[in-house]
């Protein structure tokens, strides 16, 4: 109930922002673009390479830019300032990069989840946000239910051994949903910054140890 009446409250607030900003680029609110990126602001995206970026137990992580300019404002105005039409501009901007990528599998999406708490307080999951836009713009189904985060963590920068920090947070909702219908399918986990690493870390370990292997990393920036 709580979290429900938590969600309307954004929405409402979402709407009320849509009303004075619409038609406004969300990072410098100009309005001459009528777009919610305009051009200057495009431009202060500083993209990285087409390559996995990293490699891990056999499994690419693939970053579309560096955590600066116009992507951290957007990951920012998501998080912190319920400005939920950032996560259509991030989605749009991702998708550009991933088509580069060339990846022509029939992936399913799944996202880091996020503790339930953390999720009540903020009103909705950012990243289901990001992953639903990112779907209707690929085609590629998300699955929200394989993965649940079982233990809160502190925010990654302020974690002094991230790697222990986040140990065991997450665990396989549905193993029976897992191993009948999905162990042998393309798995593409989708996240939005990633800093150590850590968390996709513990994330491809839990998929790994369920016997998923065919696994690809997708973030929005890296730090
Ligand atoms: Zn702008």
């Amino acid at each position: 109930m709580v979290f429900r009446l938590k969600s309307i409250f954004t929405s409402l607030i979402d709407a009320f922002l849509d009303l004075i900003y619409n038609q406004k680029c969300l990072v410098c609110n100009c309005s001459k673009a009528n777009t919610l990126l305009c051009k200057t602001c495009a431009k202060d995206v500083h993209y990285l390479s087409v390559y996995a970026h990293r490699i891990y137990k056999g499994v690419g992580i693939y970053s579309m830019a560096i955590y600066r300019g116009s992507v951290k404002k957007l990951i920012q105005l998501l998080k912190f300032s319920h400005r939920k039409k950032a996560a259509k501009v991030l989605a749009e901007l991702l998708f550009e990069y991933f088509k580069k990528l060339d990846l022509k599998e029939d992936f399913i999406i799944i996202y880091p989840p996020s503790f339930y708490l953390k999720t009540m307080s903020r009103g909705y999951n950012h990243m289901f946000l990001i992953v639903k836009e990112f779907s209707k713009l690929s085609g590629l189904k998300y699955n929200s239910n394989i993965i649940k985060k079982i233990k809160y963590t502190k925010p990654q920068y302020r974690a002094r051994n991230r790697k222990k920090n986040i140990e065991g947070s997450f665990e396989i909702l549905s193993k029976e949903i897992l191993i009948n219908n999905l162990q042998n399918k393309p798995f593409l986990i989708i996240d939005d910054i990633t800093t150590s690493g850590a968390t996709i870390e513990e994330i491809i370990n839990c998929l790994i140890l369920n016997k998923i292997t065919n696994i690809k990393v997708l973030t929005i920036a890296k730090v």
